[in-house]
């Protein structure tokens, strides 16, 4: 692998990565949760460029400035909501974190900070869609030349662990 996965437990907007990204809703408008605290600290010039792109379909992901941020860009995903696992959940929550990155490195984005995407408010799982957030990530590694660090930036000290251990499940 030649860029790096990192882990740490804090607030996805002081992140000092190229970019970060955001676990939105289609309509990019903010909402609650990790998405408004987004949309709070980059300040309004945020919320009128999301406001231009206007939509944005489940799975895949669209970039904006990062305003008041640390980060240049902010990537914006939209996860899927939960509904028990048999409406394709799993492929497209394994595209929001392929998609969030083919942009990045469009981009030329070195670092990038990701949340655990659909694990608030959509209800995923959070063992499941670790194990689906690390691998598709670890995956996409392989194959990329420019991205250097992912680091997943997890809310809670029982979501860091989740993610630590779904991880090391994967080596
Ligand atoms: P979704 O609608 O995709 O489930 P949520 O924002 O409800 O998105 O939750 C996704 C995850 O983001 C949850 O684990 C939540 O605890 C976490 N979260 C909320 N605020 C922040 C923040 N400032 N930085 C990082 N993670 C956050």
């Amino acid at each position: 692998m030649k860029g790096n996965i990192s882990f740490v437990k804090g607030d996805i907007t002081l992140q000092d990565t190229d970019a970060i990204v955001n676990a939105a809703n289609s309509s990019l408008l903010g909402g609650g949760g990790v998405d408004g605290a987004i949309h709070k600290a980059a300040g309004p010039a945020l919320d009128e460029e999301c406001r231009r792109i206007g939509y944005c379909p489940t799975g895949q992901a669209v970039i904006t400035t990062g305003g008041n941020l640390k980060a240049k860009y902010v990537i914006h995903t939209v996860g899927p909501i939960w509904h028990g696992g048999t409406r394709n959940e799993p492929e497209l929550l394994a595209s929001c974190y392929r998609n969030s990155l083919k942009l990045a490195e469009e981009k030329d984005i070195k670092t990038i900070a990701f949340p655990s995407i659909s694990t608030g408010a959509y209800g995923y799982p959070i063992e499941q869609a670790a194990h689906i957030a690390v691998k598709t990530v670890s995956d996409y590694l392989k194959t990329s030349n420019t991205i250097k660090e992912v680091r997943f930036v997890l809310f809670s000290k029982r979501d860091y662990d989740v993610y630590v251990e779904a991880y090391k499940e994967l080596q």
